[in-house]
């Protein structure tokens, strides 16, 4: 079995050890932030300081693809997030029957796991250090890799340099430093060539705050499409929920929202959240973060890997934007192809090792993340027709056939299963798959433009709402 060693004990690091460990590898996970999880839900919110994380205190949702991986490999994890408060909940066990025609089976498939970020990960950090295997140790920075060239010349990595000058070595290394990752410049330091990347920055932010909600009724969660805006509802443990506003970073007035009376005005706006809010007490101001690239990259260029003995899973190899809350899914889908593409092929043969977890990470991974880019650049495409008042045509039949399926969902349980399934599972919506008249219904449907909420915000509300004014721009000039 062999010496591994993850550079990052985030959620992506932790599950990745975990998996390698339980396979009987001998496992070091190097972790930049000297901070550790303790004491209950709260405390680890309040106190674990994470600064190597930058959206650790902002709303995360667990999708469906987690939690039924965690269910399916790493089951103590949810026994300990559960005992810490997190919850087993599904958007359909949160609407009432009429909209779902009541629960039905498979619907317990379509829960996710509802906790906050740092809740998560000390679920996921308490597990690992009990776990035989595994040794965590924070405080220690990765600085540069150490490497021998092979007899082809491409650099072979085989430690881990960290700070102090102290040498880890490795049969192999997994790089897993989240979105920030260093790790070109640590090739670059054993004289790799740099790996393949695909990058582009939509230009998505995030307004977000958290809350507690006093009233016993769960917060529901949610993705809702406004004019020029987004809202997502993040259910969380302990009563606790999270909402973002999701704009554009060119759109000037918006950044009004990064005031917290400008937020609870637009807030204000939005129906539903009125009676929620008024039952909830605020337990941050707004924190916000701009979505940063969505990237995906490769470390194998032309057939070759760029290095053996290292490979990357987690946001440093495939990155989405938190839009639709699928980065810890991707990274645990990561995380299990590399546990399974290392049952086939060992460390030993590291060439073969660093191609064939290439390939299969493009066959299991790529597609989400396609599918997650698809859907990104069309919301932006049409916030960005919403803020200058045109029409959108969507760019991909993905989109149009979404803007159908939402449009009907609401009046159809089956529609609403179908839309679900695919969101939370990370799926493509599969018309082919669904029975005929079904299809026909959705078909039918017009996609000509987004269907928001007759009741709104409209843009106009919204710009006038942040700007303190009492009416729409356009009718107090
Ligand atoms: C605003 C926002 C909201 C999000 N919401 C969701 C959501 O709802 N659902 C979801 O699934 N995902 C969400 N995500 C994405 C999610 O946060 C990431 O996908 C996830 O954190 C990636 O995990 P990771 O382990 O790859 O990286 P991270 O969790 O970022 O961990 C990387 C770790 O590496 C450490 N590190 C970095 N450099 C070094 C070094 N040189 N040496 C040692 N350690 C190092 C860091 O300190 C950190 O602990 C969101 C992201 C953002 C920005």
């Amino acid at each position: 079995m062999a010496r591994i060693t993850v550079i990052g004990a985030g959620l992506n690091g932790l599950a990745t050890a975990l998996l390698l460990a339980r396979d009987g590898h001998s496992v070091t996970v190097l972790e930049r932030d000297a901070g550790q999880p303790e004491g209950d839900a709260d405390g680890q919110w309040q106190n674990w300081e994470r600064p190597g994380v930058s959206q650790f205190r902002l709303p995360h949702i667990m999708q469906a693809l987690w939690r039924q991986l965690m269910e399916r490999e790493l089951p103590e994890v949810i026994d300990e997030l559960v005992r810490l408060g997190g919850v087993r909940m599904g958007p359909l066990d949160m609407m009432p029957p009429a909209v779902t025609g009541g629960s039905r089976p498979g619907d317990e498939d379509l829960r996710m796991m509802l906790a906050r970020r740092p809740v998560v990960e000390g679920a996921l950090a308490t597990v690992a250090a009990r776990t035989p295997g595994v040794t965590i140790r924070r405080g220690a920075k990765a600085e540069a890799l150490v490497a021998a060239a092979d007899a082809s010349g491409v650099p072979h990595v085989n430690g881990v340099v960290i700070d102090g000058g102290e040498t880890v070595p490795a049969d192999l290394v997994v790089d897993a430093m989240g979105r920030n990752t260093t790790i070109d410049r640590m090739l670059a330091g054993i004289g790799a060539q740099r790996p393949e990347e695909q990058s582009e920055d939509l230009g998505f932010v995030y307004y977000c705050r958290h809350f507690r909600n006093e009233s016993p009724r769960p917060a529901p969660s949610a993705i809702l499409f406004y004019e020029g805006m987004s809202l997502l509802w993040v259910p969380a443990d302990e009563n606790t929920f999270g909402l973002a506003f999701v704009a554009a970073s060119n759109d000037r007035e918006l950044r009004a929202l990064r005031d917290v009376q400008a937020w609870d005005r637009a807030a204000a706006l939005i129906p539903d959240l009125v009676p929620l809010l008024a039952m909830s007490t605020p337990l941050t101001d707004v924190q916000v973060m701009s979505g940063g690239p969505d990237r995906h990259r490769s470390f194998v260029v032309d057939g070759e890997p760029v290095a053996t003995g290292v490979v990357a899973v987690g946001d440093s190899v495939v990155r989405t934007n938190p839009s639709l809350g699928r980065g810890s899914s991707i990274g645990m889908a990561q995380a299990c192809v590399l546990r399974d593409v290392l049952r086939e092929v060992g460390p030993d043969r590291p060439a073969e090792l660093a191609r064939r977890f290439d390939e299969v990470i493009d066959a299991v991974v790529g597609k989400m993340y396609r599918l997650t880019l698809d859907q990104d650049q069309n919301r932006m495409a049409e916030i960005q027709a919403d803020i200058a008042g045109t029409p959108y045509p969507p760019a991909s039949e993905a989109w149009a056939l979404q803007r159908r399926v939402r449009q009907i969902m609401m009046q159809e349980p089956d529609v609403l299963r179908f839309f679900m399934r695919s969101a939370l599972q990370i799926e493509a919506l599969d018309v082919t798959a669904i029975p005929p008249a079904l299809r026909a219904r959705i078909e039918a449907e017009k996609a000509d433009g987004p269907s928001y909420p007759p009741a709104g915000p409209t843009r106009a509300q919204l710009l006038a709402a942040v700007a303190g004014a009492d009416q729409p721009a356009e009718s107090v000039a």
